[in-house]
């Protein structure tokens, strides 16, 4: 398999598309995998819709005329009231994929995706979820809400509410399983906890404990993940492995676009910065 590149967090910066896209071209990538937050922060439908509608679609047009493979999550910024209107620019080409709760191959080899995440103190709910059964709330900032088409909806006891939902540890259950585990790849927006890809600013880690058991468990050859921008900043590391699976976690730069260059044959992988023009 040639080179496939990662990316993660672009939170609808088209520069930083765009460099993907001119990257991809001149490494020869065969695949690019989007890891989520892939529309402009700010939680606005005008803003999203328009950006799944005047960008993203025209863009991952390219990828198909290029013949180059997209793989994309969607995130907990990403308001899932339009994972519809994303599987409808998808379904009309062939070589693009929304892999949130689903199993695509590709070259044989399985991509498995999960955009939900363990909660946070933020407002937009779409994607958060108990880690586990015995899940502690952190402080919340502000109401919780759920996007609707007209909105949001507040969630008067989001705890109580989150109760009624599928843990992290059952969603990570429910998803596809691959023929081979040992040979596949998860693409999970959310981040294992204990391995120093969670670490948020000040230092306090935050990642899922459920993820991590997870991992430890099926031992699949690759993990994805994204959501913590700061966090190889913080603490040095992008990059790790929990028992045989490599896992990489590469944030997400302001200034410039962080991509991982892969190759699954000889499980090489290069994290770099590339300019935005
Ligand atoms: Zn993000």
């Amino acid at each position: 398999m040639r080179p496939f590149l990662f990316v993660t967090d672009l939170h609808g910066h088209r520069g930083k598309y765009e460099r993907t896209l001119s990257y991809a071209r001149q490494s020869g990538a065969v695949l690019v995998i989007n890891g989520g937050d892939i529309c402009p922060s700010g939680h606005r439908h005008g803003d999203q819709k328009r950006f799944y509608e005047e960008f993203l679609g025209p863009h991952l047009a390219r990828y198909q005329e290029a013949g180059i493979r997209y793989l994309t999550l969607t995130g907990n910024d990403d308001l899932g009231v339009f994972d519809a209107l994303l599987d409808e620019i998808c379904a009309g080409m062939p070589l693009v994929a929304h892999l949130s709760q689903r199993m695509v191959e590709v070259d044989g080899v399985p991509f498995i995706g999960m955009n939900r995440v363990t909660d946070f103190p933020f407002r937009l709910k779409d994607r958060a979820r108990k880690d586990s059964a015995g899940h502690v709330f952190g402080n919340q900032f502000g109401r919780s809400v759920l996007s609707t088409p007209d909105g949001f909806r507040e969630i008067p006891d989001w705890p109580e509410f989150a109760g009624t939902l599928p843990t992290i540890e059952q969603e990570l259950e429910a998803l596809p399983v691959p023929p081979d585990p040992s040979r596949a790849v998860y693409v999970l927006h959310g981040p294992p906890s204990g391995a120093g890809l969670d670490t948020i600013r000040g230092g306090l880690p935050v990642g899922s404990a459920a993820t991590r058991a997870f991992l430890a468990r099926v031992q699949p050859l690759l993990s994805l993940h994204g959501h913590i921008h700061e966090s190889p900043e913080e603490s040095g590391v992008w990059k790790t492995k929990i028992g045989r699976t490599v896992c990489i976690q590469p944030g997400q730069s302001a200034e410039e676009l962080v991509v991982v260059v892969g190759n699954l044959e000889e499980l090489s992988f290069q994290r770099k910065l590339l300019s935005v023009g």
